[in-house]
């Protein structure tokens, strides 16, 4: 809770150049936006909120649904019969052993969580959210993650830390944890009313050399920089202070391109080499 009045508290004007900052773009979308958005349930422990989630997202025009380490079986008759026809989903749906495989080509990942948590991360509301979604799907590469959490204990902050931007669904503060397939009901009602307003835009041509690194890159990024920081006795791991989650929160901000992670990791490898060759210590 404290978290989230942290962000209520903050000037509009602040809050608004951060959100613009890390959503720079006012191009407008192709038709397949949709098709772009991925759903990832992430250990989820019941047949029929997955068969829900189903139903919620074939209404709404989503079919990319990942199911990362589910605790029970995706197709049961319970989930068909919560499915109310979307069932083709839970056969077509991929799973993963973890959230790094099931959002590896992503280009923005977005947990959405009923609670926040420790280190503040930055906050979207569903419109925010969804008003941002044409600029975000428009090449044939992009592609969003909307992250969701288990029954009972919702996403860990490891998860968390894994996503560029959290989305909260404003709830009773009292009363706040919607079910699974209700809240993605909700983020996919908001995924298609984006793109109804955007349906007929024009298409805006896109710059190859723009693409932003996909979530796999920046795993390789941040592997990278923990191991080279480690190396020149910078981070001790056993004392980690939060350093890692907050570099993380610092480069997904900043959404890097491709070519700027290449020159970022080229960075660590001079840097890596530097610190063998020089001298021992006295
Ligand atoms: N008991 C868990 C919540 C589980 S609900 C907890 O306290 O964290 C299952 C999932 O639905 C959550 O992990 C989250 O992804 C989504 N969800 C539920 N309510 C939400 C809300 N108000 N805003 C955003 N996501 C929500």
């Amino acid at each position: 809770m404290l978290d989230c009045a942290f962000y209520a508290y903050l000037p509009s004007t602040i809050s608004e150049h951060y959100f613009k900052v890390l959503f720079q773009s006012t191009i407008s979308p192709g038709p397949i936006m949709l098709e772009r958005i991925r759903i990832v349930l992430i250990g989820t422990s019941h047949p029929g909120n997955i068969g829900g989630v189903a139903r919620a997202m074939h209404n709404m025009g989503l079919a990319d649904l990942a199911l990362v380490a589910p605790r029970c079986e995706a197709i049961t008759q319970d989930s068909i019969s919560r499915a109310s026809g979307a069932d083709h989903l839970l056969h077509q749906a991929n799973v993963h052993a973890t959230l790094e495989d099931a959002v590896a080509d992503c280009t923005l990942a977005v947990g959405a969580s009923a609670r926040s948590r420790t280190l503040p991360w930055p906050m979207l509301s569903p419109r925010e959210l969804a008003d941002r979604l044409p600029a975000e799907c428009q090449t044939a590469e992009s592609r969003v993650a909307l992250v969701f959490g288990r029954e009972d204990s919702g996403l860990t902050n490891a998860e968390l830390q894994r996503c560029h931007a959290h989305v909260h669904i404003p709830t009773n503060a009292d009363f706040s944890s919607l079910n699974l397939a209700a809240a993605v009901q909700v983020l996919a009602y908001e995924c298609r009313m984006a793109w109804l307003s955007q349906a007929d835009a024009p298409a805006v041509e896109t710059n190859a050399d723009d693409d932003l690194a996909t979530h796999a890159e920046l795993e390789r990024y941040f592997e990278h920089l923990e191991r080279t920081l480690i190396g020149i006795d910078f981070h001790d791991p056993d004392q980690p202070r939060q350093l890692m989650a907050r570099l993380r929160r610092l480069y997904l901000r900043a959404r890097p391109e491709r070519m700027e992670m290449n020159i970022l990791r080229g960075i660590l490898s001079a840097t890596e080499k530097a610190a063998n060759t020089k001298p021992p210590k006295p």
